[in-house]
């Protein structure tokens, strides 16, 4: 790293949690994001503010004056504006050496093998459930881990899969098959916090690092297949074990 990068990263460096190995490491990793929402936001704000070397960002909206109110990346002059390109212009604004791809299409089970394709880890924070499914299912057959964060009103849910190991549960094992259709509750209709998709956002940056940083420092224990589920009311923070499901279509004997 060049003394400009070392003094970048040295609140890291100095952590033993993640360290000169660990931001080296982050530097040469590449995480997809889907959806640039509000859990995207964040998200890609803390893992190019730590230097993931290469971010590809995937959405296939246009960014409304009433996202501004949680999907922190953008601005008023965005509205109007492919999310994942306005998302890729503020990385490169924020920090040109990250290479930055954006895919202002949805990714579905047609496309979401290519467009995972390299990935260390894939950071799912989408608004459907059929999405979230071809994206677990894509990563399970590829071999990519999955963070997936996702919040319904004042519950966050952030986890790590890795489906394609064994003994691993997937995300479909802990959905079932029966989210394949269109998501049936949105934000639109049952409102969201800002803070509150902010706190799974930047949440869901993390587990994504532990994931990076598995083998190479302490920091990397990913915790496959624990959900923590944040109570953003109380609050409170619990986990619970996500059991692999043996019949699973996307992991298992069903697949
Ligand atoms: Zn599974």
């Amino acid at each position: 790293m060049t003394p400009d990068r070392l003094n970048r990263f040295a609140r890291h460096i100095v952590l033993p949690e993640v360290g000169a190995m660990g931001q080296a490491r982050l530097a040469t990793s590449h995480v997809v994001l889907v959806g640039m929402g509000g859990i995207g936001s964040p998200a890609l704000q803390y893992l190019a503010g730590a230097g993931v070397g290469r971010l590809t960002l995937i959405d296939d909206d246009v960014v409304e004056a009433s996202n501004l109110q949680r999907q922190t990346i953008y601005t008023e002059v965005d509205i109007g504006q492919s999310k994942a390109e306005a998302a890729a212009a503020w990385v490169t604004a924020f920090d040109p050496a990250l290479v930055v791809d954006a895919h202002a299409t949805r990714i579905t089970r047609h496309n979401a093998a290519g467009l995972i394709a390299g990935a260390d880890v894939v950071l799912d924070g989408c608004d459907n459930f059929a999405t979230r499914l071809a994206v677990s299912d894509a990563c399970v057959k590829a071999g990519v881990p999955l963070t997936s964060a996702a919040l319904g009103r004042f519950q966050g849910q952030v986890a790590n899969f890795a489906g394609h190991r064994d003994g691993q549960a997937c995300y479909r094992c802990f959905v079932g098959d029966a989210f394949d259709a269109e998501d049936c509750d949105s934000c639109a209709d049952l409102g969201v916090l800002g803070a509150m998709v902010g706190m799974v956002g930047a949440f869901g940056a993390m587990a994504a690092m532990r994931v990076l940083l598995e083998g190479v420092s302490t920091l990397g224990d990913p915790q496959w297949g624990q959900l923590h589920v944040l109570d953003g009311l109380k609050p409170s923070l619990r986990t619970m074990r996500i059991a692999r499901d043996p019949e699973c279509s996307g992991c298992g004997a069903g697949a």
